[in-house]
């Protein structure tokens, strides 16, 4: 098989497969493991279960079954582990991998590729297959794409998406921010 007719087969099933748990990962972090935010402190929420529930609906997943508190609860863990690769720290997430048991793997008829083991909870196989995302971004040599916002008091993480991979910002409140205080900085010089 040439290299194009891969391209046409399958790669951009791969690609969007890699994209959506990418993001998972993306939201389990901002949602779940963030403690500043375009300057200001993050107030955890009075219901972890329900926030992230809403957040997920807001990003067009669809769940088989209502999350619990002690689903959200893991996730949390789970965003933890999953945060450092937004800063380029390998190691904890193949400790992930091997933690949530990500393997290569069919599931159902007609077969979908997925990355958690046969039988994994809703938990683990969110935990595998958003590492797995990752590890591949990371792996094929775009790493930097994994980001965390470089503003002051801002912990949040995105996947940049530009051609040139130069997004350094959440968004525009936090790049206005930046500027300001730059341009403050300047001044003062
Ligand atoms: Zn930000």
């Amino acid at each position: 098989m040439t290299i194009e007719a891969w391209r046409i087969t399958g790669q951009s099933q791969i690609d969007s497969y890699v994209g959506r748990w990418a993001e998972l990962a993306v939201l389990l972090v901002n949602e779940l493991s963030v403690a500043r935010a375009h300057g200001r402190p993050v107030d955890p929420p009075a219901d972890r279960r329900a926030a992230l529930e809403e957040a997920l609906t807001r990003q067009g997943w669809t769940l088989g079954r209502a999350l619990t508190g002690a689903d959200a609860d893991r996730l949390a863990g789970v965003a933890a582990e999953l945060r450092p690769a937004f800063t380029g720290d390998v190691a904890t997430l193949n400790e992930a991998l091997v933690r949530h048991a990500a393997v290569p793997n069919l599931h159902g008829d007609p077969p979908v590729l997925a990355f958690h083991a046969p039988g994994a909870d809703l938990v683990d196989a969110w935990a595998a297959d958003a590492a797995t995302a990752l590890a591949m971004v990371i792996g094929v040599g775009q790493g930097r794409r994994l980001r965390s916002c470089e503003a002051d008091g801002c912990e949040l993480v995105f996947m940049d998406v530009t051609r040139n991979a130069s997004r350094r910002f959440c968004g525009l409140s936090c790049q206005n921010r930046a500027k300001a205080s730059a341009y403050r900085a300047r001044r003062r010089a």
